[in-house]
């Protein structure tokens, strides 16, 4: 093995998929239980947002995802600990979010 960690999950699209870890965002909802992760698709370069079950975050979080606090403000509550999101990306995350309409689109 070695190399950067991949993680397999699954796209809409595509079916199973494999991502490196660092081009993965785990989003935690200190409010809620359902914590969620986004990640874009390396065959059909789509977002692809995720639940993800509170047993598997910290696995994610090990394996050098990216993590996002919820309910923190957005840019700055990212920490990279992988690489694998460039500053252009976070803006266009950023703004995606000031679009009421965004989880909407993302799953159209
Ligand atoms: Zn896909």
């Amino acid at each position: 093995m070695g190399g950067v960690p991949t993680v397999r999950t699954t796209c809409p699209s595509c079916d199973t998929v494999l991502i490196d870890a660092g081009a993965l965002t785990v989003r935690r909802r200190p409010d809620a239980t359902q914590s969620e992760c986004s990640f874009v698709c390396p065959d059909c370069v789509q977002t692809v947002v995720q639940p993800v079950s509170d047993k598997m975050v910290p696995v994610l979080i090990g394996a050098g995802c990216l993590v996002e606090d919820w309910g923190v403000s957005d840019a700055r509550s990212l920490h990279p600990s992988g690489g694998g999101i460039t500053e252009a990306e976070i803006q266009d995350f950023v703004a995606s979010l000031d679009n009421d309409d965004w989880f909407g689109e993302l799953l159209s």
